[in-house]
């Protein structure tokens, strides 16, 4: 075994279904396998139809006793799951660069963020509130109440094994739902050590069941045909999102989609140059380019490109790509070959075009899986580096001459998720703001994220937030009771 933890009980490779532990009925596993090395890591459980029904079936006995517990029991436990991932961290960290392969600081980072849902959520739990309203007849008066939607469906990709996982969980949990979760294929392993937490933590049997497996289809079937499941969340790409809510239109089931991004960077003449570059950089390339909020078109001003690219180039220069376990690397590889073969057709497609490698550009000889970090210029918007999502670390440099023409291409998208812009101008910072259409905006600011804020995107990048005050919203059903008789 390839994996060394403080504690090895930590690493599952059976599903965990109905509070136990379990092999798939047909036996059947899938390999995992390190992106920097190629080392095959672990073999896990792939569970099918069968087992999701089951999962389902032992969620919604498992709710009733949970959604009639005071919310303050339902605290206590997301608070102690909380601490026992924040003890683990490491461990956790470290199963999470060797399945996903960002570098080990990223990892230990992601942990932390992916707690603080846990954390904030069993405080939010007890923040589910109603209203009582003035109606026209004098005589009656009106009740609105919150209650758990029920059963949930959650399917999560690679790119944030442990946060794309708590954000789903804890809001469900806390406000007294079950939930059945499909992790992502190339990251299962991270999943099954976030729930063998939470049963130490006291979760009880069938609340929250994983169900790793290969055949995401038919998982995903089960999940959004069974009629017991009200609700699904997914994240991941904007096509898988369409064919869940094309199925989930069967059963009239409650969705939230996270789904991709096409995150334009603006920086204008008057930016502070040194915060934009800064800012671009960390946007651009964190998680070697695999983030649905990465920038993936930075538009820059005429009156500022020069002096912006110089530094820009220079800066990308000093990246050293290798293995995340390896301290000196800064980026590490992406997802998969096939990954990096996409992310080079991408950039081999802008060439062809008219596009202007001025650094990297190919998948680079230390794996199949690492890609250059790579600028483009040249650039324009009828190429696929400008309309696709590119995640992986290349960075297509656009020139603007007006804050029209910015804002125009920015929306130049079917996307809408998240979007920076680089100003000093408070009247920019307004009109810009307020003409993009986006679910959020970082002004003079790329770290946008965080358990309070409401996370989520327009257009084709989905409905619904998750995190903040409104993350319970999603998990939550709105009943009115009309309270009659009232005049003696
Ligand atoms: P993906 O291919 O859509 O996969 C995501 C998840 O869906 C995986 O668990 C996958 O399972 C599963 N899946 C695939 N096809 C399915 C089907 N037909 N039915 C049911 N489940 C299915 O996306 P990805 O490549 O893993 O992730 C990258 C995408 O996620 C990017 O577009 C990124 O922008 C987006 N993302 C969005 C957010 C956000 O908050 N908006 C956050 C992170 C990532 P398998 O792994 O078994 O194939």
């Amino acid at each position: 075994m390839t994996i060394q933890l403080n504690d090895m009980s930590l690493l599952k490779t059976q599903a965990f279904v109905n509070g136990e532990w379990t092999d798939g009925d047909n036996a059947e596993t899938f390999a995992v396998t390190n992106p920097a090395t190629g080392e095959h890591l672990a073999d896990v459980a792939s569970v099918g139809a069968a087992e999701t029904r089951r999962a389902i079936a032992a969620a919604e006995v498992a709710m009733q006793d949970w959604k009639a517990r005071p919310a303050a029991e339902r605290a206590k436990f997301l608070r102690r799951w909380y601490e026992l991932v924040m003890e683990n961290q490491q461990d956790l960290a470290k199963l999470m660069t060797l399945e996903q392969g960002k570098v080990l600081a990223e990892s230990v980072g992601e942990v932390a963020y992916g707690a603080s849902f846990i954390e904030w959520f069993a405080e939010e739990a007890r923040r589910v509130y109603g209203d009582v309203l003035a109606l026209p007849q004098t005589d009656r008066r009106g009740v609105v109440i919150k209650q758990p939607v029920g059963v949930v469906a959650a399917i999560t990709p690679w790119n944030f094994p442990n946060a794309m996982i708590t954000r789903k969980v804890a809001p469900a949990l806390a406000v007294g739902c079950a939930i059945v979760l499909k992790p992502a294929s190339e990251t299962p392993l991270s999943a099954l050590a976030l729930v063998e937490l939470a049963n130490r933590a006291g979760l009880p049997a069938g609340l929250f069941s994983v169900l790793p497996g290969s055949n995401a289809r038919e998982i995903g079937a089960e999940m959004t045909g069974n009629p017991t499941v009200k609700k699904v969340t997914f994240t991941g790409s904007t096509p898988v999102g369409k064919i869940l809510m094309a199925q989930c239109a069967q059963t009239v089931k409650r969705t939230s989609m996270e789904l991709g991004g096409n995150a334009p960077v603006i920086i204008f003449d008057d930016a502070d140059i040194d915060q934009a570059i800064t800012g671009a950089l960390i946007s651009k390339f964190r998680n070697a380019g695999q983030t649905c909020i990465c920038a993936n078109r930075i538009l820059v001003q005429d009156g500022i490109y020069d002096a912006f690219m110089a530094k820009f180039v220079a800066a990308v220069q000093a990246f050293q790509i290798g293995n995340g376990m390896d301290s000196a690397s800064t980026h590490g590889p992406v997802i998969t070959a096939k990954a990096a073969r996409d992310i080079d057709a991408i950039v081999k497609s802008a060439v062809e075009q008219g596009a202007k490698v001025v650094l990297g550009g190919q998948i680079d000889e230390q794996g199949e899986c690492f890609y250059q970090p790579t600028i483009l210029t040249n650039v324009d918007t009828q190429m696929r580096v400008f309309r696709e999502e590119i995640f992986g670390p290349v960075a297509p440099v656009f020139k603007f001459s007006t804050e029209a023409e910015a804002i125009a291409m920015a929306n130049d998208t079917e996307f809408g998720l998240a979007s920076y812009i680089y100003t000093r101008d408070i009247g920019r910072v307004w009109r810009v703001s307020e003409g993009i259409e986006y679910g959020m905006v970082g002004v003079n600011e790329v770290a946008i994220s965080a358990d309070v804020i409401p996370f989520g995107g327009v257009k084709e990048s989905g409905q619904g937030r998750e995190g903040s005050k409104y993350g319970l919203d999603d998990y939550l059903e709105t009943k009115y009771i009309c309270m009659g008789g009232l005049h003696s």
